[in-house]
């Protein structure tokens, strides 16, 4: 089993790169992003609860997301390991998701791959991605100026705990799609 977190700013692409790094390695992607899109979609008590957070580009507190994570990570599958696309957020989520997988996976966290792209690309990419993807948070720079913030707040420093692990890769995030892929999945390669 190989558990990776995909790490990094909004918008840097960990979206489109999980997509090929779960076909090339045959993982399941848990995005607690689409996990909220998908609850807010349907109207669930859940997606309630986030959805006033996202909307001002906040992150939804760590309880909410992380009983959502925890209900996800159990359900069965057959892949060889998983993704975290998005998530943890926060030290306290880190912490939370080193002991979910041990309990429940009896395995750990094998490698926190980083996508590294300068802020005022990220703005411009998600500024175009709102004019196709009918997100609220990525039509307005304000709102995607706030998520930029909330992550050099609140989760860069996530980055820290495994770096001191030594499972601490950075990648550059700004070039082909299927360049970073490679990239990407050499990494993976070398840990496995
Ligand atoms: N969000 C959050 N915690 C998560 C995932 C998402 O609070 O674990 C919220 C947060 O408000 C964020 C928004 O959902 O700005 C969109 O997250 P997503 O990961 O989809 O966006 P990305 O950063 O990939 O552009
Ligand atoms: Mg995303």
């Amino acid at each position: 089993m190989i558990n990776i977190i995909l790490f990094g700013p909004p918008g840097s692409g960990k979206g489109t790169q999980a997509e090929n790094l779960i076909e090339k390695f045959n993982l399941k992607q848990i995005s607690t992003g689409d996990l909220f899109r998908y609850n807010i979609k349907n109207e669930t008590e859940l997606g309630k609860a986030a959805k006033s957070f996202i909307d001002k580009g906040e992150l939804v507190p760590d309880k909410i997301t992380i009983d959502m994570l925890i209900e996800e990570v159990k359900k069965p599958t057959d892949s060889s390991g998983f993704i975290f696309d998005g998530f943890p957020r926060t030290v306290a989520q880190t912490e939370v998701l080193e002991k979910i997988v041990k309990d429940v996976l009896n395995a750990p966290i094998n490698i926190c791959l980083a996508l590294v792209v300068d802020d005022e690309i990220l703005v411009q990419r998600l500024l175009k991605r709102g004019k196709t993807s009918g997100r609220t948070d990525d039509s307005n720079e304000e709102i995607i100026r706030n998520r930029i913030k909330e992550y050099y707040t609140k989760t860069a420093e996530v980055a820290e705990l495994y770096k001191q692990q030594g499972k601490y890769v950075e990648v550059n995030g700004v070039g082909e799609i299927s360049e970073i892929s490679e990239k990407l999945f050499n990494e993976v390669k070398k840990i496995s």
